[in-house]
């Protein structure tokens, strides 16, 4: 069972939810934090880290001396990450979506594949919990390769919760597709209520079935639940705004450590999403 927790936007409360989760379930569960850009899950979970990966991503590298100046691998990268200016063939790795293009049409073979680091993987456990990130390296903007690489170590058996990026951009759909079910988090706020609108618009794309946990659900209004109503999204969870969950959560503290009733919630839940699951499979 493969379970993505995501929200439209940043602040919502998603890895509060993705960790407390997994934490709940206890043994034969795997919490992968495919927020590269800004991973934070391990704050909560504390865990023990036993590997570390560097994720690299295939870039170009000429041989002047071979290359001839045909144009060929600049006409057929649709990213502009390599160029013929002058008489030099200038790659710009930045840009590169490792796609082999230029590398295949190069008539000559003065194309070879050299590095370009993305960040690390690392991986570890808490406890009986399976443990993985990824850290996107400062200054690159390609995640979703280093994405592909922290799910790659989905187990196949046992339940995996996945804790997604903010937004509904390409990491994003890295993060969710294939899952199981995906696990929206958003506040019944204008603003929340906007991007949840992105985020199921995103989900419905996938064809993945989803559901709905209100953060902080006592603030804002009731739109989106009418929302929530309108689209069938089922609302699993609702969390009021407590004190002591904000001041657990600015303590690094698990809210089910702090306020251990709320373990029996989180593993009510995993039941109610495995029910959804199930159904959608009939
Ligand atoms: S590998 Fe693909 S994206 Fe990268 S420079 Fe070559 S053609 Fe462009
Ligand atoms: S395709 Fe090969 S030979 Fe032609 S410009 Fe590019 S690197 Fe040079």
């Amino acid at each position: 069972m493969i379970i993505s927790i995501a929200s439209g936007k940043g602040g919502t409360g998603k890895t509060t939810v993705a960790t407390n989760l997994a934490l709940s379930l206890g043994k034969g569960v795997q919490l992968l934090d495919c927020d590269v850009e800004e991973p934070n899950a391990h704050l909560f979970i504390k865990p023990v880290f036993e590997k570390t990966e560097v994720v690299a991503a295939s870039v170009p590298e000429v041989d002047e001396e071979k290359c001839n100046l045909c144009g060929k691998c600049g006409e057929i990268c649709q990213f502009k990450a390599i160029v013929v200016i002058g008489d030099t063939v200038l790659p710009f790795p930045e840009l590169c979506h490792s796609c082999g293009g230029c590398m295949e049409v190069c008539p000559v073979k003065a194309i070879r594949e050299g590095e370009r680091v993305l960040g690390i993987a690392e991986m570890g456990r808490s406890g009986d919990l399976e443990f993985a990130h990824g850290r996107l390296r400062v200054g690159e903007a390609m995640s979703p390769p280093l994405i592909r690489k922290v799910r790659s170590l989905t187990k196949s058996d046992g339940v995996t919760i996945i804790d997604a990026p903010p937004g509904t951009s390409c990491p994003v759909i890295a993060s969710i597709k294939e899952a199981d079910f995906v696990l929206l988090v958003t506040e019944p706020t204008p603003f929340g209520l906007h991007d949840l609108k992105l985020a199921v618009g995103a989900v419905r794309i996938l064809g993945i079935p989803s559901g709905l946990v209100i953060n902080r659900s006592d603030i804002g209004n009731d739109r989106v639940r009418e929302y929530a109503a309108e689209v069938n999204l089922p609302i699993l969870m609702e969390i009021n705004f407590d004190r002591r969950i904000a001041e657990a959560y600015s303590r690094g503290q698990m809210l089910v450590e702090v306020m251990p009733e709320w373990r029996e919630k989180f593993v009510r839940l995993y039941d109610r999403i495995a029910e959804l699951v199930e159904a959608g499979k009939h």
